[in-house]
This record gives C-alpha cells, structure tokens and sequence, in this order.
C-alpha cells in the first residue's frame, strides 16, 4: 500500500495502478475509519481492480462553529486498517495542496444543496462537491463509493456527475449499524455512555415510520407526527430536523407513495448526528 499526500504523486501512484486498463475505485473519507467505511473499501475491491481511499478532513465543510478542529483524528489506525483491507492507495493531502493559496474557485449544486443538512449547515455542500469533484479530477476513478448514510451528500453529487458530466459511476452503499441500531459515524466518538444510548433514538423513529408504512400509512404529515412521538420519548435530544423527502431533489413530499427518504438530524449533546430510511412503500 502507497500513501501520498502531493497530488502530483497522487496522479502518478493513479496511473501506475491503472496500467493494463485496470479500473480503480476512489473511496473518499475524512478518516477516524469505522465499519462504515471498510464497507465502502470491500465493495471498491469487489468492483474494481484498484482501491483508492483519500482521507482529509475538509475545511470548506464545515461552518465556522462546527467541530473541524476537534474532528477525530486517528492516522496510524486508519493506515492499518487500509493496509489488512487490501488498499492500493491511501492519498491524504495536506490542506494547502487541495486549495493553493488563492484558490477562488468552488463548485455549488443549486438547490440540492440547501435542503437536509445543507438548510442546517450552510456553505456545507458547497464544500463536500468542491472537494469531491477535486478527488475525482485527480484520481479519475471508474467508480466512487459513498455511504447511504449520508443521503443528502448523496443527493448533491449524484446531480454534480450528472450536471458537469463526469465520467464515472457513483455507488451507494448500505448504512451499516451497530446490533443496537444506531449508524455507525466518526462522531459516536463524541458520545458519553448516556449519549450514546439517547442516540439510540434515531433507528427508534426511523424503524418506527417503516412500520408504519407496513401498516398502509402513506401520508408523510402522519409518518412525520409518529416519528416526533418517539423523538419527544428523549427530552435529552434536541431536533434539527425530521423530514420525508424525495431522495434525488430532496424537497418535502406529501405521501410516500413513490420511494422516498426519511431523514432525521439532531442534536445529542453538542454533537450532530443524521440518519435516514428509504421508504419503499408496500405493493
Ligand atoms: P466521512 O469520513 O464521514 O466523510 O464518510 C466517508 C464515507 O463513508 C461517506 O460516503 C459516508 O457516507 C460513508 N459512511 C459513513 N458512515 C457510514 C455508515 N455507517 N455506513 C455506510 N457508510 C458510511
């Protein structure tokens, strides 16, 4: 396994592994590597011949409030897990090189980017597309893996490859949870034990709307309704929000008669955290 942190090493590493028109695979991370994550690597390695894994923890993501200094940082272990899980490529540039001084120059996906998460956090996607749409210019991967985790994430670069035509395909995988329920995050770091099992609270509200749509309720304003019943069994959690959306433009929908996402932020302490169910209603 090589690591680079320059991006003229990244794209020489890149076309090394590519010789023989092997396809790589890119998985972006902000490191503080979980289960999460190595699910995105063992569907990259079953899908391609190459695995990159880029690990940075991007400025222009997060608001000025936010936690981006005390984001975990955990570098050795990340590396080792890499390595057993059969990585080609670990690129973890430093911040000047993913934006050189003077760098003015930023990629915006309109709408999609203001709604979930991006009403919450403002400039937030802005950030993710423009470094994603970076990683892809210097790795030029045949496929990217994210994690449905992040469904609004999702969203805004599924509409940037579409919108500036990148060449490539974008694979979702599934959120992967502890027994217990709750999705696995780099932030369930922050958790004291008593936060942790106030967390619990989002699988709760989100299990309980698939059961209600099992049960034949469609209308959104009802499943929304349940899920703030479960959520006000937690006065310890704060609410962002509980929302049921389209998955692709992300704007409320009054029934889930179609497929559509229910995603849920809020706040267990001081820490944010998301999660979200796609809803497939009954035939
Ligand atoms: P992050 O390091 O938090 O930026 O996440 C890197 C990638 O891992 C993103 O595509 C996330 O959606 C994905 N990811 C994070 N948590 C999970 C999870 N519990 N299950 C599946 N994918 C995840």
């Amino acid at each position: 396994m090589r690591i680079v942190s320059t991006i003229a090493e990244a794209r020489g590493a890149v076309r090394a592994l590519r010789t023989n028109g092997r396809s790589i695979g890119l998985v972006p991370t902000m490191g503080a590597l979980h289960a999460g994550h190595v699910s995105l690597v063992r569907a990259a390695r079953e899908q391609c011949d190459a695995v990159v894994v880029s690990i940075f923890v991007n400025p222009t993501q997060f608001g000025p409030n936010e936690d981006f200094a005390k984001y975990p940082r955990t570098w050795d272990a990340d590396c080792a897990l890499l390595e057993s899980e059969g990585v080609d490529l670990i690129l973890a540039p430093i911040a000047t090189e993913m934006y050189p001084a003077g760098a003015s120059t930023f990629v915006e996906v309109e709408g999609v980017s203001d709604r979930l998460d991006g009403a919450s956090r403002p400039g937030h996607f802005r950030g993710v597309s423009t470094v994603v749409a970076k990683l892809f210019h210097i790795v030029s991967p045949d496929k990217a893996f994210f994690g449905q985790k992040d469904a609004a994430q999702v969203a805004v670069l599924r509409k940037m490859v579409r919108d500036l035509n990148f060449d490539l395909e974008l694979v979702v995988c599934p959120t992967v949870r502890e027994a217990d329920g709750l999705a696995l995050s780099s932030r369930n770091r922050y958790l004291s034990v008593e936060e942790r099992r106030q967390a619990l609270v989002l699988s709760r509200a989100l299990q309980r709307v698939e059961e209600r749509v099992a049960q034949g309720v469609l209308d959104a304003a009802t499943l929304i309704d349940d899920a703030l019943a479960v959520l006000a069994s937690e006065p310890g959690i704060r609410l962002d929000y509980f929302k049921v959306v389209d998955p692709d433009t992300l704007e409320d929908v009054a029934d889930v008669r179609n497929s559509a996402l229910a995603a849920i932020a809020v706040f267990v302490g001081p820490t944010r955290l998301i999660d979200n169910a796609v809803i497939a209603p009954p035939r």
